[in-house]
This record gives structure tokens, sequence and C-alpha cells, in this order.
């Protein structure tokens, strides 16, 4: 069973075809036709089944490219997931040209609303910003047709409720909505009530008895002063490949981070109180491989989807419940196993009886070994060189294409169409070539695909645009 059947776009095949998505996973399976239906959907399924494209796939298919105004829009409860989004969107996109823009908080307000100035098919929000925006008159919502709640169950948990339904009130002319996540409290099938017609429920498989199957859980006992010598010892032991660690604060991720690195483990911290553009290129640069562990906060983490994390570990356990299991849910993505490890103090013994019996599952008590120090000294050396890189998603598609950063704008009266026409005027260049145009104030993107990008350039720069030589340069290609 492959993508054919849908009849989708040779683009959006084509795009697939480089993402390695060969066939629907089980929620893509049930939820694309629907999609495609324009029927109202709630849809449960666990992290890490592909909810993204789910809905990506059939939105992207859905466009009207020609149409200059945003038709999708989907609400998300975190930048981290927003930046995701955006990526995962723009490239099933890629090739029919689908611009998708991403606002969300502590990144400049000014710039957000340049690019939603632009033509942009797709807006990808956390609420507080889109509400921002919508006041200050940034953003045109008349014309979304198509109106997605992602990590409905978080959006609630960060207190987002009201900023929700506000959005909702104001997306009057939506023809289609969609709840997605991972859970569902009462909360959303109330949204769902207030705000659908006649939805269809869509619910895959148990997600606790799932996870147990590919996740083997362990659990050490510490006393709280031993924590960060039974880490070290835990680390040396399992050496995992890609690690993520939680702790329950800021200042647990900042200690912990310290501590590590003074060991000489190759390791970031990630946390709500941290910059915006750092907390981007720090998960950027683990799931590029550039260090193998990474100490968040349950906060931070969430919905960050990378599918090879081999091991989670609990630094310090949570407080709930469901915080453990979508904790642990980030290992065992995609078919892969994995590990999840708790350290667990005596007091907090009660709490992982509650959860086996939850999720009926021992969770396997272990005890450090006694090895020889300098046994697990030696092995521990990995981890301090980075972990065998693997290519980011987006890779296999930028191999093919070049951006041309052209110096003049709108202020030179530029519009898409001048950069079409000079680049179609080269020899054995054709529009198919081109990809996705953007016309600044003051200077201009243009990609080339198909591997032209060396050969237009070469080209480009010697013709004139609108009766005059402008100078270009190639630029580096930012998938967020
Ligand atoms: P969820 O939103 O359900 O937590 P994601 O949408 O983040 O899950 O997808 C999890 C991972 O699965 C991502 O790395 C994504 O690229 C990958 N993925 C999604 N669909 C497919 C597919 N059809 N084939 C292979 N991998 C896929
Ligand atoms: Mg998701």
């Amino acid at each position: 069973m492959n993508f054919n059947k849908y009849e989708l776009d040779k683009n959006i095949l084509r795009a697939l075809k480089l993402l390695n998505y060969e066939k629907p996973t089980l929620v893509q399976e049930k939820v694309i036709k629907h999609v495609l239906g324009h029927e109202d959907l709630v849809v449960k399924s666990k992290t890490g089944s592909g909810k993204t494209a789910a809905f990506g796939i059939p939105i992207c298919q859905k466009i009207d490219i020609e149409s200059r105004e945003g038709q999708v829009l989907i609400l998300v409860p975190t930048r981290e997931l927003a930046i995701q989004i955006k990526e995962e969107i723009g490239l099933i996109g890629r090739f029919k040209k689908i611009r998708c823009a991403a606002v969300f908080g502590r990144q400049s307000i000014e710039m957000q609303k340049n690019e939603l100035k632009q033509r942009v098919h797709v807006i990808v929000a956390t609420p507080g910003r889109l509400i921002d925006h919508i006041k200050r008159g940034n953003v045109k919502l008349d014309n979304i047709e198509t109106l997605i709640l992602d990590e409905a169950d978080e959006m609630l948990e960060l207190g987002f409720a009201d900023d929700v339904s506000y959005i909702l009130d104001k997306i009057s002319n939506r023809k289609q909505t969609m709840f997605f996540s991972a859970t569902m409290p009462d909360f959303i099938l109330n949204l769902a009530k207030r705000y659908m017609e006649s939805p269809k429920y869509i619910e895959i498989e148990d997600k606790i008895k799932d996870s147990k199957l590919d996740i083997v859980q362990y659990f050490y006992e510490v006393e709280n002063k031993n924590r960060k010598i039974v880490i070290d010892r835990i680390l040396k032991e399992y050496l995992p490949e890609f690690g993520l660690i939680f702790c329950n604060t800021r200042s647990g991720v900042e200690s912990l981070k310290k501590y590590l690195k003074r060991l000489g483990y190759l390791c970031e911290g990630l946390h709500g109180g941290m910059s915006q553009g750092m907390r981007i290129k720090i998960f950027q640069k683990f799931r590029r491989g550039h260090y193998r562990l990474l100490i968040a906060t349950g906060v931070a983490a969430r919905g960050i989807d990378f599918d090879r994390i081999t091991h989670v570990i609990n630094y310090e356990l949570p407080f709930k419940h469901e915080e453990y299991v979508h904790r642990i849910g980030r290992t065992a993505r995609m078919g892969n196993k994995g590990c999840a490890i708790s350290l667990v103090l005596e007091s907090e013994m009660k709490f992982v009886k509650e959860i086996e019996e939850q999720m009926d599952y021992s969770i396997i008590r272990r005890e450090l070994k006694k090895d020889d120090i300098a046994d697990i000294n030696s092995s521990a050396e990995v981890l301090k060189s980075k972990p065998s890189g693997r290519k980011d998603k987006a890779e296999n598609f930028n191999k093919n294409i070049v951006k041309i950063r052209i110096n003049a704008g709108k202020d030179k009266k530029i519009r898409p169409g001048d950069l079409v026409g000079a680049i179609a005027s080269i020899d054995n260049v054709d529009v198919e070539d081109i990809g996705i145009i953007d016309v600044q104030k003051t200077c201009s993107y243009v990609e080339i695909l198909n591997g032209k990008g060396d050969y237009i350039f070469s080209k480009l720069e010697k013709k004139e645009i609108k009766g005059r030589r402008i100078s270009m340069k190639k630029v580096r290609i930012r998938n967020f």
C-alpha cells in the first residue's frame, strides 16, 4: 500500500519520495482520505505515529497555489513544534511551491509581520503570538478554509484554552476543522462539540499498551545526593547513541549540563529560559548529530520529533503519570526500539507502582554494575565523540536545490514574473526548474531545482532583469 492510491499531485509524490515516506503510517492510512474529503475530524494517535504528515499531505494536495492569502491555519502549543511543522509542510509542499509561515513568541514580531505579508498558503502559529498579530492587523484570516489544532491536549495544559476559543471564533469562514492529539481529554471533546459539524472521531490504538512493547524500562533507586554520580555511571554503562535526559526545572538542566560537560560528555541543555534562537540551534544540532546527550525540561522537549533517540533518562521523575508516558514516548519512534531509564527516590516508589499498574508493565529494577572502573571509563570515551550522523530530512532536498539572493526587490519594482521570465529564457531551462520565489523589500530570493542551480546562476548573473544587471549571490538554504 503506497501513496499512489490517493491520486496526489506529482509534485507531492516527488517530495514524499525524497522524504523516504514509502507508505502511509496507520494514522495516515485512516486520516488522509477524510481530510481530502473536507470532513471535520478529531484524531487521537500516539506520539511518533506520523500525525503531521497525516494532515500535511492532504492539505498540501488541496491548497490552491495561485491564491495569495492564507488557506490553512495550524495552531500548536510550542515554538519548537511550530518550527518542525513548518519544516515538514515546507518539504512536502516544496515542489508544489507551497509556502508556510511560522509565527511564535520571542521572535521579532516585525520579521514575522513581513513574512505574513508575502504570499503564504499555510500559517503555523502558537496562539498567543497569533492573537498579537491579529490585534495589530498583521494577518488576514478571511480565507482560512482549514483550521488544525495539533497537540490539542498540550494546548490546554499550557493554558491556551481561552486563546484557542478566541481564534476559533475569529476564523468564521472555515470549512474544515481538525484536532490532532495523543490523548483525548474532555476539553477537546467539548471544543469539538462547539466548533465542529458532525465530526468524525478516529482513534488509533492505545498508546500505553503499545509503547511498552518497544521500550524497555528500567529504574535505579537512588538517594538525592547521589544522582550525579549515578547518571554518570548509567551513561557509561548504556552508552546512548542519542540520549534525552529529563530534569524538572531549568536550574536542574543547567546544573546537570555543567556537570556532564565538566566530565567531558558532549551534551547541551534545552529549557524555557533560553532565547528562542538558541533553542532552535541546539535542537537542530542534536538532530544533525553534533552531540549525543540533550538535557531538557518536559515542556521544552514537548512535541520534539527526532526518531533516533535511543535512550530517555528521567534524571528526575515527573510529577504526573501522563508526563512519564509522554517522556518515554520520545524514544522507540517509527518502529525503532528504545530504552527508558529512571532515577527513583525511595519516596517515589509509590509513583513507580502506579505507573506499572497503569501500563500493565513491570519496570525492571537495576543496580549499578560494580565493574572495573577503568574499563567503564575507557568505553565512555564513546560519549565524548559525536554520534554517527545521519542525514537530515531536508538534506535530500537541498542537495539538488540552490537558493539565489538577488539584490533588488519591491523597491526596484521587481515582481516574481520578472524573475521567472529571466530564468526561463536561459537555454535548457524551463519553469519546472524554478522553485519558490520570494520578493522582499530590497532583495529577492529564488530557489532553483533539479540540480540546475550553478548553471542558472552563472547565466543569470550576466542577464538583465527589468532592463539592468543586478548583483546576486548563492545563499545557504534554511528550512526554518
Ligand atoms: P506525531 O505528530 O504523531 O508525534 P510525527 O508527525 O512527528 O508524529 O512523525 C514522526 C516521525 O515519522 C517523523 O520523523 C516523520 O518524518 C516520520 N514519518 C511520518 N510519516 C512517515 C511515513 N509515511 N513513512 C516514514 N516515516 C514517516
Ligand atoms: Mg505531532
